[in-house]
């Protein structure tokens, strides 16, 4: 199974136009990353200010389906960099020791690989706080957490490097990699009512499906649903319409919906919510 090493050394196709809303975190990522362009270019007299001007690597902390890894797609995109993903209960589902050896891999890879990002999906699972517990798989995790803070910190200023974290609990991150100098985090949160007409835009361009004065009702009964469940919505209607050998129509939409909303109910009682 190759998927993810498919993703590797390309340069990710996403713009920040593919990701519906969330003005303000393109806005802060746009003013870190012209930063870190900036302080690359500093004269020798402040290069030593450098690794405090900005951070090596981001966070992104939310709920699921929320558009982080897309958010880390698009920043190596806008960085020129070559990514590679890696799932962090890959990573520490290994023997003790291996990880660390799978993480300074990667480092190694990346640099070969620079410009480059490395994207750690559930970066929880690597980096729990240290000393969060005494069972052995918490004692491999503070191992992995000082390797990656080794790594991070021999960053060379002339070879650009990125980590990126996902995470859905911030809390659970040792803090010593959420130092301003380290790891800076954004919250990427279930999308407002500006951001889902946003989503919904990118989706409907996206499967050519035109939504004009059904947006806004597509707006309204979607609250509380994320990018991905938006995107589902799309794709059902593209695929119900291929199959059907006609045009989605409005009607369809709001049919999917519907049955959208319904599945989420059960799931949440399933859940006990
Ligand atoms: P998880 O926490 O479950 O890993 P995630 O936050 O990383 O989820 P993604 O994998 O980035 O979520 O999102 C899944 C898909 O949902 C994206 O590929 C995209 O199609 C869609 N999506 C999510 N958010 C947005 C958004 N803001 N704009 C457009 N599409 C979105």
């Amino acid at each position: 199974f190759k998927a993810q090493q498919s993703s590797s050394f390309e340069i990710p196709d996403v713009s920040w136009d593919d990701i519906g809303g969330y003005d303000d975190v393109k806005a802060a990522l746009e003013r870190t990353l012209h930063i870190m362009n900036m302080s690359r270019a500093l004269p020798d007299e402040d290069q030593h200010l450098r690794a405090e001007l900005t951070p090596r690597g981001f966070v992104f902390y939310g709920p699921p389906g929320t558009g982080k890894t897309l958010f880390a797609k698009a920043v190596a995109n806008k960085f020129n960099a070559t990514i590679q993903i890696v799932s962090g209960p890959e990573v520490t589902n290994k023997f003790v020791g291996e990880g660390e050896r799978r993480i300074r891999e990667l480092f190694a890879e990346a640099r070969r690989n620079a410009p480059s990002v490395i994207v750690f999906d559930e970066f929880d699972s690597i980096a729990a706080r240290r000393g969060s517990g005494d069972d052995g798989g918490s004692r491999a995790g503070n191992a992995m957490v000082a390797q990656i803070l080794t790594e991070m910190d021999g960053f060379r200023p002339d070879v650009q490097m990125l980590v990126i974290g996902t995470t859905n609990r911030l809390e659970l991150i040792d803090s010593a990699l959420l130092r301003p100098s380290r790891f800076a985090s954004f919250p990427i949160d279930l999308p407002d009512e500006y951001a889902r007409r946003d989503i919904i835009r990118v989706h409907a361009r996206r499967y050519r499906i035109p939504v004009d004065g059904f947006a806004e009702a597509l707006v309204r009964a979607t609250v509380d649903w994320n990018g991905d469940e938006i995107r589902a919505l799309f794709r059902d209607a593209f695929v119900a319409a291929k199959y059907e050998g006609r045009p989605p129509t409005p009607t369809q939409l709001g049919e999917l919906v519907g049955r959208h909303q319904i599945s989420r109910k059960r799931e949440h009682v399933g859940r006990g919510r």
